[in-house]
């Protein structure tokens, strides 16, 4: 047989066909990483939206999962210029009668602002901020026999409940809105099992790293893992779209960083019909509508507390957040739907010009929807900071389809590669022993479509690339990031 052309040949360039071509190559292999677009990054790209001089993160914005991710922190990305800027308050979620909640990077500080269910906050938070470092691995991973079976246990029997039912143990509007609000990053309705879960992790994440922002924007994570391959020896091709395997040059494995919607199309007739059959059942979730503005001031914030934030929840009580998504989920558009907005340039002076300023914004609406919700967003904002909508200098919006246009793994315009309901959470695309491995010997899957789903972690990519060399290459992947490992390895080498 003549040899291959490469080793493994990844298809995506998201962060997670970053992360999986970073794994095959640090194994010593040759790798070719393709991307359809003219540029590398999928979901971490920073372009002039808006106005000239004005810098925007055209999809994520907020990096608290990859600074807690336990293969980002194993590579050494800050040496080729990524560096993360943390904003004081890392979300803040405002209140109509004009106080708001916030979350800072001391737990104690942030239960303290909650006043009557301080206590409460304490007892769920403090014990997941303490087993984190190793609650990481087992969280941000397929179904396996847990490292840490009782933080497991223990992390599970909160994350598994629905938000709603979670939230029963505060009292005040302010900790059970803010709850909510963090909950409604699942994406679905918060009376659904399992909602709790991502709003456990990303409250955990604010307490141990903060939420933060990369300067100069989510670009710079993307270009960071890019030079690291390529130091390790990879090669990038962009503006190669696939649209079928004869397209790609030969090799013993091939990852691919998209959904099953598009693994479909390119490689369908290849699959056995029972695993098309499963990724034909797979499902998406809600869409997002997103608008990003560039402003002549800051954003007139009626509470301190979102004016020092990195991220604001703009949605009120857990209630009416809840009715928002529940609406949404049935195919409707609330007239006040739940906002995630960010600020990235109150803290990075290199998103806009002196005295200028940039804001990111989306609210969710149902898959492959065409309203635009830029009036119903704004109106948002307006409510929690009135004379917002003078502000604005410049705008740029972006529909579902518009999305799906921009990547085509947004399917509908859902931004987590597919529903992240318990159905789908630990078994995505389809229920088999490995997620990642498709029906084809060689062939995987590495996108948010595969564990432990969406957010920039790029977990899924480590997952699935350490399951292709085990299997194609019978070799093994460079350890993950273990803090608790890395604290005790530090005390050996003192002692030593
Ligand atoms: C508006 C928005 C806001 C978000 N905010 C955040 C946030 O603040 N924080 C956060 O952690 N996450 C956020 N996310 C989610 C995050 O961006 C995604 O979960 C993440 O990028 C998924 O990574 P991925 O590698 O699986 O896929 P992607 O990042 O989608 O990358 C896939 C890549 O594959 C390429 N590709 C697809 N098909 C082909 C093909 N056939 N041939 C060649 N190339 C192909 C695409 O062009 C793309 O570059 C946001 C997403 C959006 C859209």
């Amino acid at each position: 047989m003549s040899k291959p052309d490469y080793d493994a040949v990844v298809v995506g360039s998201g962060p997670n066909g970053l992360a999986a071509a970073i794994v095959l190559q640090q194994a010593g292999l040759s790798v070719l990483l393709l991307e359809g677009k003219d540029q590398i990054g999928g979901g971490l790209r920073t372009a002039e939206l808006t106005l000239p001089g004005f810098r925007h993160d055209v999809c994520s914005a907020i990096h608290p999962l990859a600074v807690a991710s336990p293969f980002f922190q194993t590579l050494p990305l800050a040496q080729y210029g990524l560096e993360y800027i943390t904003p004081p308050v890392a979300a803040a979620h405002p209140f109509d009668n004009g106080t708001a909640a916030a979350v800072v990077n001391s737990l104690a500080d942030t239960a303290r602002g909650l006043g009557a269910d301080a206590r409460a906050y304490r007892q769920l938070l403090e014990p997941l901020v303490a087993t984190w470092p190793g609650l990481a691995n087992d969280v941000l991973a397929p179904l396996h026999i847990p490292r840490h079976p009782l933080d497991m246990a223990r992390f599970g029997l909160s994350a598994l409940l629905p938000a709603t039912v979670l939230a029963s143990r505060f009292q005040t509007p302010e900790a059970r809105g803010l709850l909510a609000g963090m909950a409604a990053h699942a994406i679905q309705p918060l009376s659904n099992p399992t909602t709790s879960a991502i709003g456990l992790v990303l409250l955990t994440a604010a307490h141990r790293k903060g939420w933060p922002l990369p300067r100069g924007g989510s670009q710079g994570i993307a270009d960071a893992l890019a030079a690291h391959f390529v130091a390790l020896g990879g090669q990038i091709e962009t503006g190669t779209y696939v649209r079928s395997l004869t397209q790609l040059p030969s090799a013993k494995a091939v990852l691919f960083d998209v959904t099953p919607a598009q693994l479909l199309q390119i490689a369908g007739h290849s699959l056995s019909a029972v695993y098309q059959w499963q990724l034909r059942r797979y499902r998406y979730g809600m869409g997002v509508f997103k608008v990003d503005w560039a402003l002549d001031g800051p954003i007139p914030f009626t509470a301190a507390e979102c004016r020092q934030a990195g991220t604001v929840h703009l949605g009120n009580t857990l209630e009416e957040i809840a009715d928002s998504e529940k609406a949404t989920a049935r195919g409707a558009h609330p007239d006040k739907p739940f906002v995630l907005l960010a600020q990235q340039s109150l803290f990075d002076d290199s998103r806009a010009p002196a005295g200028k300023h940039t804001a990111w914004a989306y609210c969710h609406v149902p898959n492959g929807s065409a309203v635009d919700m830029t009036a119903a967003i704004e109106q948002q904002v307006e409510r929690f900071a009135p004379g917002f909508r003078e502000r604005i200098i410049g705008r740029h919006t972006f529909t579902t389809a518009q999305l799906e246009a921009y990547n085509p793994n947004y399917v509908g315009g859902d931004i987590n590669g597919g529903l992240l309901d318990i159905t789908q959470l630990f078994t995505r695309p389809a229920l088999r022993a490995s997620p990642y491995r498709t029906s084809r010997a060689g062939l995987y899957l590495c996108s948010s479509a595969t564990p432990p789903g969406g957010g920039v972690h790029g977990m899924c990519g480590y997952h699935a690339a350490s399951r292709a060399l085990r299997d194609v290459f019978k070799l093994q992947p460079a350890p993950l990031y273990h803090e608790a490992d890395s604290a005790l390895s530090a005390v050996k080498s003192l002692v030593s």
